[in-house]
């Protein structure tokens, strides 16, 4: 039992599964309500410092949030040979718009946001996350259900697609851009060297909603990769997936990783190097099962996380 360790603790449990969470003590709680979508918190806690939490989740704290952000961005970026309109979904924090421009070959990113009220929270309450990344030239703010959006694009109008939406939740907002038929649509607005890559929970806790995801991302994309990080305040390993029109992320070496990097501008990564690049995309033979099976998601048979 937790011991009484004789402060007046305010915490953050955080579900992982219906019958386990993790318990995160509370420093100060520097914004808490709820938008049209759902619940926001803005806490500081003492082993991660400052935490955006959307309804119970930690999407990002200050403490890890660049091993998340860097390692959505750049393994699909550098695998496009020019990525230069890139198209960001969900992000709200604008940490994953900030890894992205740092690529000197975009020219455009567009951020699409459901919820204007969680964005103007982290534009004044996170700017460590965003970095003024919101006001770059080459930065358009759009708030919109993302699939709504990605509807109206005109076909062939992206290189990179990046979706950070909040994990597919019944009766969440973001559980239909997890399925065939959003990405058979982005598919559509993707170019001929067009890459994707959307977070697919944890490889632990969601396993099977993690092998779904790449199951469905597999039955759209001629390349489909999975690959995952530790992110401590996830308290997991996090799964990514990619998607690819041609090129296959494992078959970029270590010195094309370098150069590339070298001639974008994109240095000091506090996580994603070279070498680091292939071991990530090593997953433990234990997830095997979980990837036998899985089954593509549908619009008609959404995958939800279970807690
Ligand atoms: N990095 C986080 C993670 O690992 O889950 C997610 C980043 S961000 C906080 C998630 C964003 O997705 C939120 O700002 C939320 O408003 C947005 N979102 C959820 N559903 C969406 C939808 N259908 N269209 C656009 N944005 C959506």
């Amino acid at each position: 039992m937790a011991k009484d360790r004789g402060v007046n603790w305010r915490f953050l449990l955080e579900w992982q599964t219906p019958t386990s969470a993790v318990l995160h003590v509370i420093k100060r709680v520097i914004y808490s309500g709820r938008t049209k979508y759902q619940e926001v918190d803005i806490l500081d806690t003492y082993d991660f410092g400052l935490c955006l939490v959307l309804d119970g989740k930690i999407q990002s704290s200050s403490a890890d949030e660049q091993v998340y952000h860097v390692a959505l961005v750049h393994p699909a970026m550098l695998t496009h040979p020019k990525p230069s309109r890139v198209l960001i979904i969900g992000g709200g924090e604008g940490a994953t718009l900030r890894e992205v421009l740092k690529h000197n070959t975009v020219e455009k990113a567009v951020m699409v946001d459901l919820d204007d009220e969680v964005v103007q929270l982290c534009k004044k309450y996170l700017p460590e996350f965003h970095m003024n990344s919101f006001d770059d030239p080459r930065t358009e703010i759009i708030i919109e259900d993302g699939r709504r959006y990605v509807e109206r694009l005109p076909d062939n109008s992206i290189d990179v697609a990046i979706i950070d939406v909040t994990d597919p939740l019944e009766g969440g907002p973001s559980y239909l851009l997890y399925t065939i038929e959003f990405y058979q649509l982005l598919a559509k607005k993707l170019g001929d060297g067009g890459v994707f890559v959307t977070q697919a929970t944890s490889t632990y806790y969601s396993r099977n909603c993690f092998a779904a995801i790449y199951k469905t991302v597999a039955s759209v994309f001629p390349v489909a990769r999975t690959y995952h990080v530790f992110v401590p305040s996830y308290a997991s390993e996090w799964g990514f997936v990619l998607g690819s029109k041609a090129a296959d992320p494992l078959s970029l070496t270590s010195e094309e990783i370098e150069r590339r990097m070298k001639e974008r501008g994109v240095d000091n990564l506090k996580f994603y190097s070279p070498s680091i690049h292939h071991g990530i995309f090593a997953l433990p033979s234990c997830l095997a099962q979980a990837f036998e099976a899985a089954k593509p998601v549908t619009d008609s048979s959404p995958v939800f996380m279970s807690a």
